[in-house]
């Protein structure tokens, strides 16, 4: 499949962060939001990125401005229409990705590829809402996009081997190195990680060692380039806390109960950066 036109449904965190990717890569972008101040963030964000990429003179100014032109900012779906593929990225919430997915759906040629960023959402269930399941995939970029090299690429139940295919193509161009997963919670990265930073805090709540030699541990012992309890401050202990929650539910093993003391941490509202305190304070 030949993919000149990505669309891309959120200009937040992610959304930006994905058109940037595909404007560097000399693909147009077309990133739609619900009003003009969240477009204009988004763009604003993309072009102070590659403003400090021309600052270290990591690309050419003409190239910066050639990029920029390539990606448009809009609150009409309907300029999503001439897209190969859409990739949505807007809150983590169901009913709205449902919502969104189900419009897309029928604005987009037959062929064209629907792909959600989702870090926690069944693929197999939101491709069950649409009418080209085939065609639905999960394309899961990991913050911040500019920087991070790994796609988890997400396939559900009915994905089809030609869907897979196009969107690793597209990771690759991006100059990404994509991993295909099948459909599961936390799918690989964050199954294996989330789990991990629980186990932190079960280490710490057991007084085995400070939170400081526990994430010492992590990064001289394990190469890691930020211990687990600072990565549960920068992720967010709610977000944490929430994930292993649905790991809990969803895979009903015991080996996913979120630790008590994370449990206390959010509950006395230490949340982490955002909240200037969590396990560390800032
Ligand atoms: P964000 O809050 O920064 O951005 C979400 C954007 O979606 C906002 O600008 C919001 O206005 C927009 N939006 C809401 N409803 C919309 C609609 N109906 N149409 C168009 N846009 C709409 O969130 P984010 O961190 O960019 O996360 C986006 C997705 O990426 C989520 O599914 C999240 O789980 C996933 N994700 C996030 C990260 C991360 O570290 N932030 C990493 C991987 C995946």
């Amino acid at each position: 499949m030949d993919i000149r036109t990505v669309g891309i449904i959120g200009a937040g965190t992610m959304g930006n962060g994905i058109a940037q990717a595909c404007a560097l890569a000399g693909l147009r972008a077309v990133m739609v939001d619900i009003n003009d101040a969240a477009v204009k963030k988004g763009l604003a964000t993309v072009a102070g990125s590659l403003e400090r990429l021309v600052k270290k003179d990591k690309l050419a100014a003409s190239d910066r401005d050639a990029a920029l032109a390539r990606i448009q900012g809009t609150t009409n779906y309907d300029d999503l229409k001439a897209a190969q593929i859409v990739v949505e990225a807007a809150t983590e919430n169901y009913e709205l990705k449902l919502k969104i997915l189900k419009q897309v759906d029928t604005l987009l040629a037959p062929g064209a590829i629907l792909a959600s960023n989702t870090s926690s959402i069944s693929i197999t269930k939101l491709a069950a809402a649409t009418s080209r399941p085939e065609s639905f995939i999960g394309m899961h970029f990991f913050n911040p996009v500019p920087m991070m090299a790994l796609v988890e690429i997400i396939r559900g139940l009915q994905t089809s081997d030609a869907t897979h295919d196009a969107v690793k193509a597209l990771a690759l161009a991006l100059g990404k190195s994509p991993i295909t997963v099948k459909n599961a919670p936390g799918f690989v990265v964050n199954r294996i990680l989330v789990p991990m930073i629980n186990e932190a805090f079960f280490v710490l709540a057991e007084g085995l060692a400070t939170a400081e030699d526990i994430d010492a541990g992590m990064k001289l012992g394990c190469n890691q380039p930020i211990g687990p309890l600072a990565l549960a401050d920068m992720i967010g202990l709610d977000v944490c806390l929430a994930v292993m929650e649905v790991y809990l539910a969803e895979y009903g093993d015991s080996k996913y109960r979120p630790c008590p003391l994370l449990r206390e941490m959010v509950a006395a509202g230490r949340l982490g950066r955002k909240a200037g305190r969590g396990v560390y304070a800032y």
